[in-house]
């Protein structure tokens, strides 16, 4: 089919009255199919069935001779702590287990910091006539509803194929102390599948910042979430930052949503022992401790770091065909029209996608018209709003082969109409 930009406008118009044939086609089979979120598929769930048959009431002890059934241990239990640190790559006492969400701690350390300060604060982020946060875009939606929900103002950073702008970044840190913190995803990052390079982690740890207080979210979410074998290396921000002289720069997050279950798996944020210290005070002022039975069965059931990676290439066997199939798809049918790009990641939960500029947000439109659901336009800008309007997050992870066959089918339907309307005009 080729290049569309070399077409004339009758072949334009031709085109795109074949292309309406078949949508309407799937219009008319009713389809009901849902590609918004990246949630693991019931198949994955299952490898994780053992959870529930792991705990009895004859290993109800952790190995401290805590009873797991009652109170106490805000930081988690110590077993639970010691596999966060194996997977996050620090000591076992710069980590506080919590509860079923990162992302719920995420938020939690941003209230506490609008409220209490956090440490190197002179006062409270909420007492400050503005509290700023840069958001390298696109990212992930949720990071930014919390900066939005709390009345922190987002500034958008670039993605490079690395990492983020870094120069940006360390031009408005250096200028502006209201920036007093920054979303990473470091590891296959949400949604472009990118992993930070060595020196973008060095220039993190390095950079002068105006304020005393900045901070860095670093959400390591997708950290053990392969889809091949080939494991890109993420350097250490804890160490780094220790090596560059500011051991309470960062905050890592993590948690096991999908490496066992969403809503029901384990969260944790690890940071220097001061950094730990100081949040655990703050803490114990709002938990008398977490789901400890939750932590002692995910403990239980994931033993270590070797025995997730054997567990995580299960998940890897299940999803990569999904990946390869959408993959598959984008390239057969928009690869030669030079009307999109795509990221191909190695690991995580999503591909992203780019239509050309100022179609995204129709795109998404005529996809729900066709029953096929996807992420918000705009979803994972600041604020929702795109400013090229051309970015559509693709999970395929939920839905069966079948299924995605369809929704990618009608997602390059859509941008192919959309593309060829818009030259039209
Ligand atoms: N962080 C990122 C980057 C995510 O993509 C997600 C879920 O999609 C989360 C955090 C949510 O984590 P949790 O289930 O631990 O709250």
């Amino acid at each position: 089919m080729g290049d569309i930009h070399t077409l004339d406008k009758s072949e334009l118009v031709e085109r795109y009255s074949k292309l309406e044939e078949k949508y309407a086609e799937f219009k008319s089979k009713n389809l009901s199919l849902d590609m918004s979120r990246g949630k693991p598929s019931p198949d994955q769930l299952d490898l994780s069935s053992d959870l529930f048959s792991i705990l009895n009431t004859n290993t109800l002890k952790t190995v401290d001779n805590n009873d797991i059934r009652n109170y106490g241990g805000v930081d988690g239990i110590r077993e639970a702590k010691d596999l966060f640190a194996e997977i996050l790559h620090v000591r076992p006492a710069e980590v506080i287990v919590g509860g079923n969400s990162s992302l719920t701690m995420m938020y939690d350390t941003i209230s506490r910091a609008l409220l209490k300060g956090v440490l190197d604060s002179d006062r409270p982020w909420g007492k400050l006539p503005k509290v700023k946060f840069l958001c390298p875009s696109p990212g992930y939606d949720r990071h930014f509803a919390i900066c939005e929900s709390l009345n922190i103002e987002m500034i958008t950073i670039d993605m490079l194929d690395d990492g983020p702008d870094m120069n940006k970044i360390e031009e408005l840190v250096s200028k502006d102390d209201a920036i007093k913190g920054i979303w990473c995803v470091p590891k296959y990052s949400n949604p472009e599948g990118i992993t930070y390079s060595d020196e973008v982690v060095n220039r993190f740890a390095t950079m002068k910042t105006k304020a005393e207080d900045f901070k860095i979210f670093w959400d390591d979410a997708y950290t053990v979430h392969h889809l091949t074998n080939e494991h890109p290396h993420l350097k250490n921000i804890l160490q780094a930052c220790k090596d560059a002289g500011h051991p309470n720069r960062v905050f890592i997050f993590a948690s096991t949503s999908k490496i066992t279950f969403p809503g029901s798996g384990v969260a944790a944020m690890a940071a220097s022992e001061e950094n730990s210290q100081f949040i655990l005070e703050q803490l114990s002022a709002q938990t008398i401790g977490p789901d400890k039975i939750n932590q002692l069965r995910h403990v239980r059931f994931l033993k270590n770091l070797d025995h997730i990676n054997e567990h995580m290439k299960k998940h890897a066997e299940l999803i990569k065909p999904k990946f390869d199939l959408v993959l598959r798809e984008l390239d057969s049918q928009l690869g030669d029209k030079h009307i999109a790009s795509w990221s191909k990641p190695n690991g995580g939960y999503f591909i992203s996608l780019n239509t050309p500029d100022g179609c995204a947000a129709e795109v998404v439109k005529r996809a729900a018209e066709v029953g096929v659901k996807l992420t918000k336009a705009g979803a994972t800008f600041p604020y929702g709003k795109d400013p090229k309007d051309r970015n559509i997050r693709i999970a395929p992870t939920y839905p069966s082969l079948a299924e995605l066959k369809v929704a990618i089918d009608v997602l390059c339907l859509s941008v192919q109409m959309v593309s060829i309307k818009k030259l039209l005009n």
